[in-house]
């Protein structure tokens, strides 16, 4: 074991302070990390104040990390030290079942070891995240980032880079299709971004009359304003797919409505209490209502070198380690255009 420094919550109402913990050598297959830059998922807050209420304390969150390879466990033959590597929600998997053996980590039936809040595999204890000077975790999960994208920038796609590209690649989203990107956010700027560089012809639906100029600054062919009844009715039936990144409540049958014949419609932001679906808005179109959580760890690979290919990474405002508690709070305001990044640089030596 080696002692790591981080951040981290110690119960649901503290802030988030300096933390001093242990983290395992690097067993044969490891990765060694010195973790650069962090990015900060919604996911973090709500788990730091124990939203989904099966965090276990203290909590150190953070799964958009990018870093250098420090060391490597004498089996692993994918990574060197001194190589860009990136580690996504997931830290490992069982390997066996049928989820995982197509690739889809993030669905394993027993359950995916997550970066942050999961058993260890020793049984002992849980795992921590990102906030945090060093990580280990097995080559399996170790994604490679491509050097010619800006290291910082790059945190988020790990995260809400391939949240939003592994449905846009399941439904086969490309040139020909009309296609509908639901909310401005950290998820939703990667979705347009996809959505644009795949070869869509890309609608943006945003409440906020603000967000127009920045769509468009993004790719999006089109903006239009969800509060605005006759504008939505305009766009009815005419979309081949909708990814909603929208996590607050919404009226989801507003959008289904946007579809045509076969359209399916793809969530990806999580509100808290069921959305009514009126059936009849699905039936009358064949219309679909899905959902997609992550990415697996070889279509995150295929997103990363997809952005390195295009030079796509996300719009990030850079943060020191202390100023995550404020950072929070301008989250919940949707204060941020579009992801917070944490540089780790700025870590202290020892809590
Ligand atoms: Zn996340
Ligand atoms: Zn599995």
């Amino acid at each position: 074991m080696f002692t790591c420094t981080g951040y981290a919550a110690t119960a649901a109402d503290a802030r988030l302070a300096p933390f001093t913990f242990e983290r395992r050598d690097p067993g044969p297959t490891d990765v060694q990390i010195d973790i650069h830059y962090c990015g900060v998922c919604h996911s973090d807050l709500h788990q730091a104040r124990n939203e989904w209420r099966n965090t276990v304390f203290p909590c150190v969150p953070g799964h958009e990390i990018v870093g250098i390879v420090r060391a490597v466990g004498a089996e692993v033959t994918k990574y060197s030290a001194g190589d860009r590597v990136g580690v996504g929600c997931m830290v490992d998997s069982c390997r066996e079942c049928p989820s995982c053996k197509a690739g889809l980590e993030q669905y394993c039936e027993p359950g995916a070891r997550f970066t942050y809040n999961s058993p260890e595999a020793d049984g002992k204890g849980h795992t921590f995240g990102g906030y945090s000077r060093q990580i280990v975790v097995d080559q399996d999960f170790v994604l490679r980032v491509p050097d010619s994208i800006d290291f910082a920038a790059a945190a988020p796609l790990l995260c809400a880079g391939v949240t939003t590209w592994s449905p846009l690649r399941r439904w086969k989203v490309g040139p020909g299709q009309k296609v509908g990107i639901v909310g401005l956010g950290g998820l939703g700027h990667m979705g347009v971004k996809f959505a644009v560089a795949l070869g869509a012809e890309v609608t943006l639906f945003t409440t906020s009359e603000s967000k127009v100029a920045d769509g468009k600054r993004l790719g999006a062919h089109r903006v239009v304003i969800s509060r605005d009844s006759a504008a939505m009715a305009a766009e009815a039936d005419s979309f081949d797919f909708i990814l909603d990144a929208v996590s607050a409540n919404h009226d989801i049958n507003a959008y289904l409505a946007c579809l045509k014949l076969d359209g399916t419609l793809v969530q990806v932001g999580a509100p808290e209490d069921p959305l009514p679906v009126s059936v009849f808005g699905l039936l009358m179109k064949r219309r679909s209502f899905a959902g997609s959580l992550i990415g697996g760890i070889g279509e995150t690979q295929e997103m990363l070198d997809f952005c390195g290919e295009h030079g796509i990474t996300c719009d990030v405002e850079m943060i020191r380690m202390d100023e995550i508690n404020e950072a929070y709070e301008r989250m919940l305001k949707s204060d941020v255009k579009y992801r917070f990044v944490i540089d780790m640089a700025t870590l202290p030596e020892a809590a």
